[in-house]
């Protein structure tokens, strides 16, 4: 049974944007020092005023690709996606990753516009995986997500494992729409990269597989430092998954953003891909008062609100 399309569109897009703002202010701290700055239980709610990073606006760039585009072909798509990977340079948010500007500035100077060579080569940084939960949201066909996923990658981050990263977190917010049980994840998004290139498919599945070992262990700040810290695509998704996999309750969605960005790593780009797969996963509505009250508080509200019903819109027709 799959969620009601703008349930789980508004689900997935404030998940991830919360995730992301949850993060913003710890992206660089160690997990010491955000204890020391807020206390035992680290960052746990979103301020007034809140401000999402270039991972919320990456995705942004990604959705208005597909609000036009996702009806046309792989190919299409993937120039729309590059192409609005140009107008984002104008406003590429908080901390910006230097991969996705250096990759898009490659393709914005590139006489040519091949996207397919604009990507750098030995970069496995999160930067593509953060921004793909959109991609999840419209591609019901899995050869497409996989395809436009994998093509939304090399535009920037043209690692084989960057690619798994990000095709696997296209996946992961596909199964969440479609409600599928989450014990099942871990192997179902394994066998979805198997045809990425390696090392891209081991270096993935390894830490997808990390993260289910870790569940059992009752130290969760331990658990997340055996998977890793996040900045590189595989770890993000394995430490997302984790999170996912340790709170899947939608009365526990607030623990679970709050444990996807309390750690050592890139807590911002952790919290959106985490926040967008359980997003999608429960739909808004089911997310409660406190966390519909934390979308509140964003600086630039009006802009997801626009955002989320271009996406709806463009879904229903
Ligand atoms: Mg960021």
């Amino acid at each position: 049974m799959m969620n009601n399309i703008s349930d789980f569109i508004r689900g997935s897009m404030w998940g991830l944007a919360l995730g992301d703002a949850l993060g913003k202010p710890i992206e660089f701290k160690q997990l010491i020092q955000i204890r020391e700055f807020y206390g035992p239980k680290g960052i746990t709610k979103i301020p007034r005023n809140a401000i999402w990073t270039d991972d919320t606006e990456m995705t942004f760039a990604v959705a208005r690709a597909l609000i036009k585009n996702h009806h046309l072909s792989v190919e299409e798509i993937s120039t729309q996606i590059a192409d609005e990977f140009i107008n984002w340079l104008d406003n590429p948010g908080y901390a910006p990753g230097n991969t996705c500007r250096m990759g898009v500035f490659k393709y914005k100077n590139d006489p040519n516009k091949k996207w397919w060579e604009s990507g750098i080569k030995n970069s496995k940084g999160c930067g593509s995986a953060m921004r793909v939960a959109p991609i999840g949201l419209y591609f019901s066909d899995l050869d497409k997500l996989y395809k436009v996923a994998y093509n939304s990658s090399i535009i920037t981050h043209a690692h084989p494992t960057a690619i798994a990263a990000a095709v696997g977190a296209a996946y992961l917010v596909r199964l969440a729409v479609n409600k599928t049980d989450i014990k099942l994840w871990p192997e179902k998004v394994k066998n979805f990269v198997d045809n990425v290139p390696e090392p891209g498919r081991t270096e993935f599945c390894n830490a997808i597989n990390t993260a289910v070992k870790v569940l059992k262990n009752q130290n969760t700040e331990e658990a997340i430092k055996s998977i890793g810290r996040g900045w590189v695509g595989e770890e993000a998704v394995g430490i997302a998954l984790y999170c996912c996999m340790k709170f899947p309750k939608s009365a526990d969605f607030k623990k679970m953003l709050i444990l996807s960005v309390n750690h050592d790593g890139d807590s911002d780009s952790t919290g959106c891909i985490a926040g967008g797969i359980m997003g999608a996963f429960h739909g808004y509505d089911a997310l409660g008062d406190e966390i519909h009250e934390w979308t509140n508080k964003f600086m630039e509200k009006e802009r997801m609100i626009k955002m989320i019903k271009e996406m709806i819109r463009s879904l229903k027709k």
